[in-house]
């Protein structure tokens, strides 16, 4: 794993919508960091350019100590969870796991393996014969944790996994995601707008405001605060 830092990170969209306004920010080799907020407030697009899926207008983002600005995002040795899954709905539970790892030119056994360690850690074993449409909510969001995992990435980026699953699935995979961050130590920037999600798994949550840092600390510390 890696840490990830911005230093001055700033996203100016055309028609001058400055929607990220310099976010310092270090998330430390194994931390776990929510980022909450309210709508609008440029939660997105920060996760984007860390992701590399948006440009940077100004500032410097590490990986590691690698600046990767300019990177692709298969460059940045990254992997982001969606919350629509984004799985491929005529493949298998396996061809899902394997697809990313066929086209970065991974040799056969190795995909293999990688892809029964990672179902075996999210007990998704038995259904890897199974297409998507044939699994449950919570299982489609353990397969697309799954395509992260098999990267065995040096970081995490989590767009609101959970909000398309109903209240319960909600509960039981913020506790898988608990269990797996205790396991692997994963470097991790997580965004939600559910603060109970932002209070169970953030070892620091960075509230945003209007694209700058409101406030950051611990879930204690932010929702304590009179
Ligand atoms: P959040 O994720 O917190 O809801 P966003 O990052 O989606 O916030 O949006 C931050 C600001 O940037 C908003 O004012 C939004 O309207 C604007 N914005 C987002 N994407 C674009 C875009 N592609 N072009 C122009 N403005 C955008
Ligand atoms: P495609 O039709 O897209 O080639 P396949 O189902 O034939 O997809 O699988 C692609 C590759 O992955 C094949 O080499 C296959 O042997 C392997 N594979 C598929 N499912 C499994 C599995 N459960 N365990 C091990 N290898 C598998």
């Amino acid at each position: 794993m890696a840490s990830i830092t911005l230093e001055g990170l700033r996203k100016t969209y055309a028609g001058n919508v400055q929607a990220v306004k310099g976010i310092d920010l270090a998330i430390e080799d194994g931390e776990f960091v929510v980022l909450v907020g309210p709508s609008g407030c440029g939660k997105s697009t920060l996760l984007r350019m860390v992701a590399g899926l948006e440009t940077i207008t100004d500032g410097t983002l590490k990986i590691g100590d690698r600046v990767v600005n300019k990177l692709e995002p298969a460059e940045r040795d990254i992997a982001m969870v969606f919350q629509n899954y984004a799985l491929y709905p005529h493949m298998t539970v396996y061809n899902n796991l394997a697809y990313g790892l066929k086209n970065r030119g991974f040799k056969k056994p190795e995909i293999e393996e990688r892809v029964r360690k990672a179902a075996k850690m999210l007990e998704i074993e038995e259904y890897l014969e199974r297409k998507p449409r044939k699994l449950s909510g919570g299982q489609r969001q353990r397969v697309a944790m799954g395509r992260a995992l098999v990267r065995e990435p040096a970081a995490f980026l989590f767009d609101e996994p959970l909000s398309n699953l109903d209240a319960k699935l909600r509960v039981q995979m913020r506790v898988e995601i608990k269990q797996l961050q205790r396991r692997l130590k994963t470097t991790s920037l997580y965004v939600t707008h559910d603060q109970l999600e932002a209070m169970t798994l953030g070892d620091r949550l960075v509230v945003l405001s209007a694209g700058k840092i409101e406030q950051v600390g611990t879930p204690m510390e932010i929702y304590s605060r009179p």
